[in-house]
């Protein structure tokens, strides 16, 4: 029996080869139909005897291209037609499309494979790519996705590259950004004062001067790197003091997975994220007495290693044979990395010696995303480049929302239907240069998604600039969002949680509700409404935002607190080196409540204890002291014990008090117990005290499933630990994966508690 199918594709199959491939399914197997684009994905209708027609059904998500990511399949049976072949109907101009735009992703295989043939006619072309590679989301203007509405547009394609552009049988069909030699995009090496340097082969010159220990900024896929030999240690000592950057660690690209393992210890889940198809750079523990030199990442047991993933990088590992390249996002502190040549020459003067540059524009900056195996699980610690416009599932229907973040890390979120689009890492919105970028990725993510929200969601702290912008728009309803009830929720959201949880909302800073700083916050949370079921005592912060880039100051708080005056006569490292000489005026700056907010943060709990075990009494970047806490602890044995909190109900929450810790700290001080032991009891108390304090919160509660969330959570040991004492108290235990548990991943939530409050 003859049948015919029209078969409803939606998702990311568009520009990824999708047509080209169903052609191919469809031709196999004889039948006939057609395939065109629609406004929300394709439309296929196929026709055949029925068994060949359901196996044609059953390969479809199957064998999908690598790029494709199909969300939904709805089938209907329709009357059958006379005709004899499958074709590929060209969509019909005008026609709005609501389909995906895929993230950039890696070079292909088949790709690479042509790069390195000299019989290839795209021998060594630093811009090869095809259906299942290249670049996508940084080239795109607007919607639909062709070439014209690219930065591809000013490369008009060459015969060759046309033929198989216009070939359903070519892996390159409709491949937007299809180009070679002949017709497309090439590389320039450019002196500092933005001169040509005249040579034949770019990429062999800058491996010259990469060589010697130079500092090339090179232009990629979503912004230009700063690359300096990783094994040249005075190269890398230079960056850093042209850069201006410390101690905060530089990512490091390697030529393959063999040289990673030389450098990294790779398990299967490590192993997966750097040689997948998006590239993040991965966090992994460092090998001792390799080649790559300290001040890589100095004071870290993790390194941040990557692949190679354009063309280009390619070639540069090829010609330098380098074992190992610093890759550090070309930017001054934290403004966003530089996009445009003119620009990256005037912005990088003084910090590059040359400039690895292309004719193929960035219109839209993305930076390197970044991920962590923790806990038998690769997660997100900066969703971006590979990622982004890549929706995150929603478990049921959301209103067209917009979710602009907090301050720090900040990522914005669009919601539709059942999908959640983050933005790609916009970065601290602290100066004027990330803030035009925050307004940029604003308006092009809705300009390619075309969503237009109906309701803007923000945080509530009045002085961060996405809340002034939100505030600032009109005929949009607005909804302010607790920053740790949006931490807890965007962690419900992820795993298609409904109802209540009991929530660890563990960071920074977050405006509170009292209008404090919150920071080590429990709370019984659902999308709809939150109760502050406990927190970490109240300290003063002396000196408020200033007492975050310099841990000291916590540290003196936790000791007046603890010990009052006699904090002075403990006897230890940190009161007389450090704290002395300061220790009246912060006291008395407290006492005064000068400029000393109090806040409940877990960071600046962890601070204040790196402080005064003398890990770090100030920090060159965000949340150094704690990441060296964790490392310190990881070196630890395994069962160094736990130092005790203490735990009060106290006006309607619980309170965890830090009293005990400190003593216990001191006494170990003196003890000369190792600062590697005294942090792994650090954070074994914690997780004793957390795991405590869900004990109680489910009694009263009755609520068993637990949800943590906070940027305090990528901290591996902690994280680790946590889910494990958790789970052998039967907890439901529930993280983040897909998206940060930073500020980074913050909007998501804002966005689904915004949907609640709007009745959904
Ligand atoms: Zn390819
Ligand atoms: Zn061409």
């Amino acid at each position: 029996m003859r049948i015919r199918k029209e078969i409803q594709v939606s998702g990311i199959v568009q520009g990824v080869g999708f047509r080209p491939y169903v052609f191919r399914l469809a031709t196999d197997r004889h039948l006939s139909g057609s395939i065109r684009n629609t406004s929300a994905g394709v439309t296929i209708e196929i026709q055949g005897p029925a068994n060949e027609v359901e196996d044609f059904l059953a390969q479809l998500p199957a064998e999908a291209p690598a790029l494709a990511r199909i969300t939904q399949v709805t089938t209907r049976e329709i009357p059958c037609i006379g005709d004899a072949e499958f074709r590929i109907v060209s969509s019909i101009m005008g026609e709005t499309v609501r389909a995906l735009i895929s993230p950039d992703v890696a070079i292909c295989d088949d790709c690479l494979r042509e790069l390195f043939d000299p019989a290839d006619r795209r021998y060594l072309y630093p811009f090869i790519n095809c259906t299942n590679c290249g670049p996508r989301f940084t080239i795109i203007q607007s919607i639909p996705y062709d070439r014209s509405r690219t930065s591809m547009a000013v490369f008009p394609m060459c015969e060759e590259c046309r033929r198989e552009y216009e070939d359903p049988k070519n892996r390159r069909f409709h491949t937007q950004p299809n180009a070679c030699w002949k017709c497309g995009p090439q590389l320039e090496l450019w002196d500092t004062g933005g001169r040509r340097v005249a040579c034949s082969d770019p990429v062999t010159k800058a491996v010259m001067r990469l060589r010697i220990g130079d500092v090339i900024a090179i232009k990629g896929l979503g912004g230009f790197h700063l690359a300096v030999d990783a094994t040249n240690s005075s190269g890398v000592e230079l960056l850093r003091r042209r850069k201006g950057r410390a101690e905060k660690p530089f990512a490091v690209m390697v030529p393959d997975l063999e040289a990673a393992r030389t450098f990294c210890e790779i398990d299967g889940a490590g192993k997966e994220a750097l040689i997948s198809q998006y590239r993040p750079i991965v966090l992994l523990p460092r090998r001792s007495g390799t080649t790559i030199t300290d001040a890589v990442a100095p004071f870290q047991r993790d390194i941040g290693i990557f692949l190679p993933y354009t063309p280009a990088h390619y070639l540069l590992f090829a010609a330098g044979n380098f074992s190992a390249l610093v890759m550090t996002s070309a930017n001054l502190s934290e403004e966003p990395i530089s996009i445009d040549n003119r620009e990256a020459v005037t912005r990088l003067a003084g910090i590059a010696d040359g400039f690895l540059v292309h004719n193929r524009q960035i219109l839209l900056r993305c930076d390197d995303s970044v991920v962590k195996p923790m806990a038998g699980r690769v997660r997100q610690f900066r969703r971006s480049r590979g990622y982004v416009p890549g929706p995150v599932e929603l478990h049921k229907d959301v209103p067209t929302i917009l979710a602009v973040g907090a301050e720090l890390k900040n990522t914005i979120c669009l919601t539709r239907g059942r999908s959640a689009f983050l933005s790609q890492h916009i970065g601290d919105l602290e100066n004027l240069e990330s803030f035009e970028f925050f307004r940029e990725a604003v308006e092009h993510l809705q300009t390619i998604l075309e969503i237009h929200p109906q309701i803007i969601a923000h945080d509530l702290h009045p002085d961060y600039l996405s809340t002034k912008w939100a505030l600032a728009q009109t005929g949009v309803r607005l909804a302010g969002v607790q920053h740790h009830h949006a931490h807890i929720a965007s962690c419900m959201a992820e795993n298609g949680l409904e109802g209540r949880v009991i929530g660890f909302a563990l960071d920074g800073t977050g405006y509170g509700a009292d209008s404090t700083v919150w920071g080590g916050e429990a709370l019984i949370a659902g999308y709809s409404r939150f109760e502050r079921a406990g927190h970490i005592e109240y300290l003063p912060l002396p000196g408020g935002a200033k007492a975050i880039r310099e841990p000291w100051r916590m540290g003196i708080s936790y000791l007046a607190h603890t010990f009052g005056q006699e904090a002075l006569g403990l006897g230890i490292t940190f009161i007389h080196k450090v704290a002395r000489g300061k220790f009246e005026m912060i006291l008395r700056m407290m006492k005064q409540q000068v400029n000393s907010p109090l806040t409940s943060s877990c960071g600046r709990l962890f601070d204040g204890v790196a402080a005064v075990i003398g890990i770090r009494e100030d920090v060159s970047y965000e949340a150094q002291a704690a990441m060296e806490m964790e490392a310190a602890a990881l070196a630890a044995p395994a069962s160094a014990g736990a130092y005790p909190f203490s735990l009060v109900r106290e006006d309607g929450s619980w309170q965890i008090g830090v009293r005990p810790l400190f003593e216990a700290i001191i006494e170990d001080l003196r003890r000369k117990t190792t600062v590697e032991v005294i942090s792994a009891r650090f954070h074994n108390g914690l997780v004793e005290i957390l795991a405590r304090l869900a004990e109680h919160l489910r009694e009263e509660s009755s609520l068993g499933r637990v949800c943590l969330s906070g940027g305090t959570f990528q901290n591996g040991y902690l994280l680790s630990n946590l889910i494990r004492r958790l789970e052998e108290r039967e907890f439901e235990v529930f993280t983040h994966a897909k998206v940060p548990a930073g500020d980074g991943g913050l909007c998501l939530g804002q966005a689904l508690i915004a949907a609640h409050a709007a009745g959904n």
